[in-house]
């Protein structure tokens, strides 16, 4: 994509949804790692509905290990892998303690070193809780990356590394949430929505998607 083609792309997403925010819900930093450890492979709704009750009770790392093993699984047991998420929650929780003074690293190597996180979850650590301008490539950015031809890559770390070089400023600190929003809820997975989405004629995509035919009226 050109460059004035990405800079309309982002203004054009920018202009719809001025603060966009993560869906994930969360209290402070520490929460916040949590859940996104517990999204992996998940629904953010999912993880909102089993983190409510939880976050309610437990807000720093030691009310976490507190709480236990048992405790916790049941709290999050409708999440996907669910057994091994507890698992890699206590033993964070463990180690932000022993390592990090109770605090949440606000830097890569230390958030990575971390159990159960991996480079996209400090990606959005990084981004949402310290304001860092990091591309947390999911499975909606890395297909809306490659359809658009905004950031083309065989592997999340390609598109998150084209995505840094291609995304001009003011937008590099929302960009992640503008691709995030806007592939799960218009260029969706199995039908992308072209027909009603606001940077389709700078999209590469093709053939675009024509409406839903209406449904016939009743005589
Ligand atoms: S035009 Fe279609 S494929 Fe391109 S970004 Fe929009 S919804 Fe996605």
């Amino acid at each position: 994509m050109k460059k004035a083609d990405v800079f309309e792309f982002y203004r054009r997403l920018a202009e719809a949804n001025p603060h966009p925010e993560t869906e994930l819900e969360s209290g402070n930093p520490y929460q916040l790692l949590v859940a996104v450890v517990l999204s992996a492979q998940a629904t953010d709704a999912g993880v909102n509905k089993a983190t409510r009750a939880l976050f309610a009770a437990v807000t720093t790392p030691e009310q976490m290990v507190a709480l236990g093993l048992d405790a916790l699984k049941q709290h999050i047991r409708t999440i996907g892998l669910f057994n091994t998420k507890a698992k890699n929650v206590i033993a964070l929780s463990q180690a932000l303690i022993a390592d990090h003074g109770s605090q949440v690293p606000d830097d890569r190597a230390g958030l990575e070193r971390l159990p159960g996180v991996g480079r996209k979850t400090a990606n959005v650590v990084l981004n949402v809780a310290f304001g860092a301008e990091t591309f947390a490539v999911d499975t909606h950015i890395f297909r809306v990356g490659n359809r658009t031809g905004l950031a083309r890559g065989k592997t999340p770390l390609a598109v998150e590394l084209k995505l840094d070089k291609a995304t001009p400023q003011p937008f590099r600190p929302h960009a992640h949430h503008w691709l995030i929003l806007h592939g799960r809820y218009v260029c969706k997975a199995r039908r992308p929505e072209c027909w009603r989405c606001i940077v389709a004629d700078l999209c590469a995509y093709k053939p675009k998607t024509p409406p839903p035919k209406a449904a016939p009226t009743p005589p």
